[in-house]
């Protein structure tokens, strides 16, 4: 059954765009060329919701998590938190503003300091906003953040080369949760881990959302792993949105072709029912974000194209059912998903 979300979202991005200039060649003869990282995105996020956002590497899932935090200024469009906007905020009002957003990044080992302790790593981010908490105050926090978490707290001397993958996901999820953040960016959070401890941790993050009534942005680059965890899943390609749904119509009947490719090939474990499913219809690969396909972004690898797809830009669209999509024949095309495909992704 569809968590019950409040209405009123607590975060809301409109026509964000990231772009960064690379230099190409040597000095005396470089070109500039822009790439646009993150183009025009825009959708909103309620207390307690969980969105999930999916697509190929190089779609700008993590250029678009950083702006979001505001660890990267966007180049046009607006990053509204509770009504204000955090595209407009001096470098120190939007330091105060992150206790209230936290990530989760991808390789937990790597983004622990292997020379502090689990304590010391969980504690560092109320040191650096509570410098007068008293010393057991904090740990008294930290011991029930690694419990919150389903760590042991006598392990609070250890070191981070000490637990497994799973374990040292948990401590990075309990640094992001000791500030109580209302929102958490959960960026590639298990796609380091084995299949089983993925499993463990988007059960944890589940468990703690419900409890904390936190917001969550949950990014991957397979529709298998956000299925669980989200109440809308947004499709992100070269940048662009293609779609935003809820995860049971973009799962059952996607609006958007690229979607639909996505959907088919989610992985399925039974060999027999793997056979039966049609191919994903894809072809090519990814174009360069460094030279955009006119029109629509995804016209060369379309099988649905129509001429007006290689010059003219799709505008993400509303559609009757609430749902979003950025396909001219959306109305048109019935992307339904057959049986052995769904029997995959659940
Ligand atoms: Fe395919 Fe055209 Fe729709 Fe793009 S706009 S997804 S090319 S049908």
């Amino acid at each position: 059954m569809k968590r019950r979300t409040e209405e009123r979202p607590v975060l809301r991005v409109q026509d964000l765009s990231v772009h960064f200039e690379v230099h190409e060649g040597s000095l005396l003869r470089s070109r500039t060329h822009v790439l646009k990282a993150v183009n025009g995105v825009s959708f909103d996020l309620r207390a307690g919701e969980t969105l999930g956002v999916v697509g190929e590497s190089g779609c700008g899932k993590s250029t678009l998590a950083r702006a979001v935090l505001g660890l990267i200024r966007p180049h046009r469009g607006r990053v509204m938190w509770l009504g204000e906007n955090l595209s407009e905020l001096e470098e120190e009002a939007l330091r105060k503003r992150r206790k209230e957003l936290q990530i989760v990044f991808q390789d937990p080992l790597a983004s622990l300091n292997p020379r502090m302790t689990v304590g010391d790593i969980i504690a560092e981010p109320l040191w650096t906003f509570f410098p007068k908490f008293a010393k057991v105050q904090v740990e008294e926090r930290v011991r029930g953040m690694m419990k919150m978490v389903g760590l042991l707290p006598n392990q609070i001397n250890r070191y981070p080369h000490e637990f497994s993958g799973g374990q040292c996901q948990r401590i990075g999820i309990a640094r992001a949760l000791v500030l109580n953040p209302k929102l958490i960016i959960c960026d590639e959070p298990v796609s380091a881990l084995d299949v089983s401890i993925q499993a463990q941790i988007i059960n944890l993050l589940k468990d703690l959302q419900k409890k904390l009534n936190l917001s969550l942005i949950f990014i991957a680059h397979d529709l298998s792993v956000v299925k669980h965890i989200s109440d809308r899943v947004m499709v992100m390609y070269l940048g662009r949105t293609m779609e935003i749904s809820t995860r049971e119509a973009l799962y059952r009947k996607p609006l958007h072709p690229y979607t639909s490719a996505l959907v088919k090939a989610v992985p399925i474990p039974d060999p027999k029912m793997a056979r039966l499913r049609p191919d994903t219809g894809l072809t090519g690969d990814m174009p360069s974000p460094l030279s955009l396909p006119p029109g629509c972004v995804f016209h060369t690898r379309c099988p649905y194209k129509v001429k007006r797809c290689q010059f003219d830009v799709p505008a993400l669209r509303r559609m009757e059912n609430g749902d979003w999509a950025a396909c001219h024949r959306t109305e048109e095309l019935d992307l339904t998903i057959s049986k052995p495909e769904n029997g995959g992704a659940d």
